[in-house]
């Protein structure tokens, strides 16, 4: 669109037009006004002549008239006085111009006496008058007179009557040229007698009759007088031109002069004001070319009367408008063409120019929406190819993937499914096409998931990895996996469903495996703890429902460890597998066998409708576990214990399903309880769980918690129980033991706790503070002279565990400046059940300390002999349990001989526990033995007591 105005601007064209219109007009207008002016000119003309000629033929009435006053005196010869005015007086009714008739006498003086008193007859007191100067005097005597003898009428005229008008040039002229002529002739404009007013006077001779009048001689000798009338000039012109209605244009200025020339002095008319400057005036202004030739005076001269008549007519300028209205309607009207013209053609371009610069605006509109027209038309084009690669890509990749396409109806009945599907399931599509998805799979209207599904589908809600299975044409089952999602049209309503499936059988079947492993033992293929919650959890709300006893067994291998550590980590493998297959055969398939740990089992047993459990079940299991097991082609027996706790449903009245973590928990550990109570027992047993059993697990639980306060309660003490060498008699070592100092329980024993404390771990943190302590004690024993005093400190199998148990036996040397050689660990033997490569290169990272080493409670454990050799050990110390039947049991006695002869071949230190008897130590004195320990030198004693026994510097041994 066009912005604002265009800025006003004189097309050429508008100029052009407005130039011709002007010109034409121009060329119009004064083509009208010459008419005009013409006109004009013409019409004063015609006035003009019209006036002349009345005048013309009203000075020819009055010589006429005189002419015909004149033959009175031609044909009658005495016309007397009377006769003169009875033929006169009509003619002066007629014609009101004539100031009078006149008889002329031309009288000699001799007659003059006679001639005044004839007058005096008529006027009493006539005496004979001329014309001096205007006024009428008294007559001079003269040889002859002209007198006014006759005059008609006589009232108004009487100044002059018998008035000499010899002496009158004018009339004498006139007289003369009438007799020269003989024609009637008229006199110049002279001062009338009888008036102000001036008028002429139109003479004929009068002759005598009968006298020849041939020559000039003749008449001038037969002339008696003359005929004339006097005119009032003004009024004969004035009555002429009134009757011929000729004097009602005042805008006409008429002058009419008895001579040729307008001399003024002749002017015997006027009327109207001549105009001041004919010439000058309105047009004097115009230019050159449109000042036209008006006359606006018309002047004629005619003869008369024997003389010359002028007239003079002028016009009076009119009113401009009253001639020129032609002209100026034709100036204005062709002005305002012009200008209306001009507009038009301006309007007329400038509305092109408007047109075409709107021609242009949408020519570069419509190429800019040309350019974005083309624009989009390639990017659609682009997104086109790149829509229809994408469909390429989308179909290659479902033709690629194991992944099919379909739409179902509004009823969930297939519509369309893609090639892909009949190809990986091995499914024939038209079982499919119709038909919903639980058509072919019933499954689903009864299953849970299948009817959650369903009721998704009603809701119209989208879905994804909907897994289910079904079996193709060879009867083989497939697992598949679909997404899918509602089609609404654009009204909203619903149309159905469209998405994606998959054949995830291979997946499903891995998934399986890995749940399968996720749930079961590796070695045993048995359930793992796992998996045994759920089974379990299930089982008690079988049991719940259906108000069916359940048992919860906990079989423990009896002495598996040392089958373990002699026959090695296969042969245990093996042992363990057998295990499990024979238990796993000894129960029903409806109960559960699950392995927990090491060799711990659990086996559910849910009470059926057709067998009561009894406890013959249970014995039928420890029976097909006690059967030899073939080991190395050696028969291995292997015996349980196990614990039995019974589902105590009426405890559990929870309704439903509802199996909380803790109810399985819980009744495992019960059973757990009832093992260890046989195991107790003295193994191969089976011990059904009781409430007292559980009694001494609260109290278990009871120390367990005061143990986690213990050591920030500063409840724990070292005793120091002295070590004699049996060759000096001497004490040359201290084994420090814990003491449990707790405000009610007492002194806990070591027995009550050790065990629980590396159970929970707390032996970490506590072995630590052990040896914190007791390194410094020993150092300030040092200090206070007790130099080469040996510490012992006890370990345990977890301490090893802990990665920084080097590192944190080195700092506490370095801060307590305790030599390491006064320093000894005592291990067991169970540290070597484990990992037995960690455990070397822990002990010698140890030796590298510069502590020493021993093996306590040497002989108790499942020894093997050949680690002695490999491990970098300076100490054996033999168990208190040989000591104390060293004097009574050979066998013992035996061992204990066997013991420091292996020890001393092996270039150990031996040390025997629990020395309580002078027998004792004269046999291992005998046999040998390097140290002894025990009640029979001292107890474990507080720091202050040890100390003092150690100052006595007492032979212990003596
Ligand atoms: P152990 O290392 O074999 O310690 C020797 C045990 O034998 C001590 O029992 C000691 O009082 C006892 N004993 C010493 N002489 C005789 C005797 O002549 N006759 C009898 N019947 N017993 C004697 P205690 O102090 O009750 O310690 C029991 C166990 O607790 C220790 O056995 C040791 O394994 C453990 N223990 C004690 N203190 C610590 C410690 O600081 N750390 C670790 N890890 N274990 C410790
Ligand atoms: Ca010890
Ligand atoms: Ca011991």
């Amino acid at each position: 669109m066009l912005r604002g105005r265009l800025p006003l601007k004189i097309s050429a064209a508008a100029a052009l037009t407005f130039a011709c219109g002007i010109s034409i007009t121009a060329a119009l207008f004064a083509a009208i006004s010459e008419l005009e002016y013409d006109k004009m000119s013409l019409s004063l003309q015609q006035r003009a002549g019209a006036r002349v000629a009345a005048i013309e033929q009203g000075l020819d009435d009055a010589v006429e008239l005189l002419t015909t006053t004149n033959q009175l005196f031609a044909a009658v010869p005495q016309v007397t006085r009377a006769q003169f005015q009875d033929f006169a007086t009509p003619l002066l009714q007629r014609h009101p111009f004539i100031q009078a008739f006149n008889f002329h006498r031309f009288l000699p003086h001799a007659q003059r006496a006679a001639f005044e008193a004839e007058l005096r007859q008529i006027v009493p007191d006539y005496a004979m008058t001329e014309m001096r100067d205007g006024i009428v005097v008294p007559v001079t005597t003269r040889a002859s007179y002209l007198v006014v003898d006759y005059l008609v009428p006589l009232h108004s005229n009487r100044a002059a009557f018998g008035l000499d008008v010899s002496q009158n040039s004018l009339l004498a002229q006139a007289l003369e040229q009438a007799i020269i002529s003989g024609q009637t002739t008229a006199s110049g404009l002279l001062t009338l007698a009888q008036g102000p007013q001036r008028g002429f006077l139109i003479l004929r001779p009068v002759y005598r009759h009968g006298a020849p009048l041939q020559t000039l001689q003749q008449r001038r000798a037969a002339l008696i007088g003359d005929t004339a009338v006097v005119v009032r000039a003004d009024e004969l012109v004035q009555k002429i031109l009134a009757g011929a209605d000729l004097l009602g244009e005042p805008q006409l200025a008429l002058s009419v002069y008895a001579d040729a020339s307008a001399d003024p002095r002749q002017l015997i008319f006027g009327h109207g004001q001549a105009p001041a400057d004919a010439t000058s005036g309105t047009w004097q202004s115009l230019p050159r070319w449109l000042q036209f030739p008006y006359h606006s005076h018309y002047e004629r001269s005619f003869a008369c009367a024997g003389r010359s008549w002028h007239v003079r007519v002028e016009a009076h300028p009119r009113p401009f408008l009253a001639d020129h209205l032609g002209s100026l309607l034709t100036l204005i009207t062709g002005l305002l063409f012009s200008v209306l013209t001009a507009a038009f053609v301006q309007s007329l371009t400038q509305r092109s120019r408007r047109v075409q610069l709107l021609v242009e605006q949408r020519t570069t509109d419509l190429k800019r929406s040309n350019e974005l027209l083309s624009a989009d038309v390639r990017a659609r084009k682009q997104t086109e190819r790149a829509l229809r690669e994408s469909e390429k890509r989308f179909r290659r990749l479902l033709a690629l993937s194991s992944d099919w396409y379909w739409e179902q109806d509004a009823n969930f009945c297939f519509t369309h499914i893609t090639s892909g599907f009949s190809d990986k399931s091995n499914m024939p599509l038209e079982r499919f096409i119709g038909m919903t998805r639980w058509d072919n799979n019933p499954e689903m209207r009864n299953s849970r998931w299948g009817k959650q599904h369903i009721a998704y589908l009603e809701s119209h809600l989208a879905f994804s990895n909907l897994e289910y299975a079904m079996k193709d044409r060879n009867g083989q089952l497939r697992w598949f996996s679909v997404n899918g999602e509602p089609l609404f049209n654009e009204l909203g309503e619903f149309r159905g469903y469209r998405g994606t499936g998959s054949e995830i059988t291979e997946r499903k079947l891995v998934e399986q495996k890995i749940q399968h492993i996720a749930h079961h033992d590796v070695l045993t293929g048995l359930p793992n703890r796992a998996l045994l919650r759920d089974r379990l959890a299930q089982a008690m709300a079988l049991s719940r429902r259906k108000n069916r006893a359940l048992w919860v067994l906990l079989i423990d291998l009896d002495r598996f460890k040392f089958v373990n550590d002699s026959l090695g980590h296969k042969a245990g493998d093996l042992l363990l597998k057998t295990i499990a297959a024979r238990l796993q055969t000894s129960l029903r398939e409806s109960d559960t066998v699950a392995r927990l740990s090491g060799d711990e089992f659990v086996a559910i047993l849910s009470e059926q409708a057709d067998e009561v459990l009894s406890d013959a079940i249970v014995q039928r299991l420890m029976h097909a576990v006690a059967q030899p097991v073939l080991l190395d082609g050696k028969e291995f027996f292997v015996t349980c214990s196990i614990g039995v706790a019974v589902y105590d449903m009426s405890r559990y009245d929870a309704p439903g399903d509802v199996t909380l973590h803790g109810e399985t928990q819980n009744l495992i550990e019960q059973a757990d309880i009832a093992m260890y109570c046989a195991k107790k027992q003295g193994r191969n047993n089976i011990k059904f769980y009781t409430t007292a059993m559980n009694q001494a697990t609260l109290e278990r639980l009871r120390i367990e918690t005061a143990l986690r306060n213990a050591l920030e309660r500063e409840q724990f003490v070292l005793h120091y129980q002295p070590q004699v060498d049996l060759a000096s008699g001497r004490i040359v070592g201290v084994e420090a033991l814990l003491r449990w100092q707790h405000p009610e329980l007492g002194m806990v024993a070591p027995q009550r706790f050790i065990a629980l404390a590396e159970d929970t771990g707390l032996i970490v943190p506590i072995g630590a503070w052990v040896m914190r302590q007791a390194c410094a004690q020993v150092k300030s024993w040092h200090a206070a002279g007790l130099d080469k005093l040996r510490l012992a400190v006890n370990l345990s199998a977890r301490q090893f565990n802990e990665p920084n148990l080097v590192a944190s036996i080195a700092e506490v040397l370095l801060e307590t400046d305790l030599p390491p050689a006064c320093l000894e660990l005592e291990l067991t033997e169970s540290l070597f059940m484990h990992d037995v490569a960690l455990a070397v290169s822990q002990l010698h990272d140890m030796k590298a300390l510069g502590v020493q080493l021993s093996i306590d409670d040497f002989g108790t454990g499942y020894s093997s002999f050949a680690y002695l050799r490999t491990f970098p050990i300076d100490v054996l110390k033999i168990d208190r349990s040989f000591v104390g039947d060293v004097a009574r049991d050979a066998d013992d006695a035996a061992i204990v001989v066997s013991i420091i002869a292996l020890a001393h071949n092996l270039k150990l230190r031996v040390v025997a526990e629990g020395v309580e008897t002078a027998e004792q130590l004269d046999y291992l004195r005998q046999h040998g033995c390097d140290e002894a320990q025990g009640y029979y030198f001292s107890h474990p004693l507080p720091a202050h007591e040890v100390e003092l026994l150690l100052r006595s510097d007492i032979n212990v041994a003596a």
